[in-house]
């Protein structure tokens, strides 16, 4: 069966998690009760507003006000909190960030490079993150390299499912048009790469300074390791022995 696509997590496989530790989550958390405040007339905000209110009643017992909200949701941000109205109200905010300049993500050294070089050998590209589709577009569009943005077909977040489940991978599968085993997913993280593993997609672990290495999955400390994925993918005792038909990667 011939590769056709490759799908890409973003923090610690092609952006350094710093990225967003250090410069999204901070940013967030100080411009968050301001945003708020500006925005309590904005019907959007309050809609995701109010579904953090929600959960912060169900799980305090607490009716926190809309301009009270602010702390609870700044804690949320410190311990990495996947909830959707959360991440909706954030990527809102670092949306108004990207307008004004304030970012620049820089992608590892080899990623542009790679990205380029599979397109060219008419491959397809998407990304599967747990940050919204909305916060993954603003990402791509202004980094160091200019807007990468019309190098992916798609932009997966968890409206997909968790990332640590099988059955995630099955429906992005669908959606590219590819059966499970045309796919080359990769990741940092095991967890992730062992549900993708499950659903029948290919598997790489990308080991950047400071990732646990895996025994589980084949891995790269660099995407240059996989530009010759014709190569890669005909040698019969690679653990992703899967023979590429196109052979004009370049
Ligand atoms: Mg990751």
């Amino acid at each position: 069966m011939a590769l056709r696509g490759i799908l890409l997590d973003i923090e610690g496989t092609i952006l350094p998690k710093a990225y967003v530790t250090e410069v999204l989550f901070p940013y967030a958390q100080k411009h968050l009760a301001t945003y708020l405040h500006a925005h309590r007339e904005d019907h959007t905000v309050r809609r995701w507003a109010a579904l953090c209110q929600e959960t912060i009643a169900k799980e305090s017992g607490t009716q926190l006000a809309y301009e009270d909200v602010a702390g609870t949701l700044t804690q949320w941000i410190l311990s990495d909190r996947k909830h959707q109205g959360l991440k909706a109200l954030q990527g809102m905010i670092w949306e108004e960030g990207y307008r004004r300049g304030v970012f620049a993500p820089r992608l590892y050294d080899d990623v542009v490079p790679a990205l380029r070089r599979w397109r060219q050998g008419h491959l397809h590209l998407a990304i599967y993150s747990s940050g919204s589709e909305q916060a993954q577009r603003l990402l791509f569009e202004h980094t160091t390299d200019g807007d990468l943005t019309s190098l992916f077909s798609y932009f997966f977040d968890t409206g997909m499912g968790s990332k640590l489940e099988p059955a995630s991978y099955r429906h992005i599968a669908d959606r590219l048009g590819f059966t499970p085993a045309e796919v080359l997913f990769l990741s940092d993280v095991e967890s992730e790469l062992e549900a993708a593993a499950t659903a029948g997609f290919l598997t790489t672990q990308v080991v950047r300074p400071g990732t646990e290495p895996t025994t589980r999955h084949s891995t790269v400390s660099t995407l240059n390791d996989l530009l010759d994925l014709h190569s890669l993918f005909t040698g019969s005792a690679h653990p992703l022995a899967s023979p590429i038909e196109s052979r004009d990667v370049s």
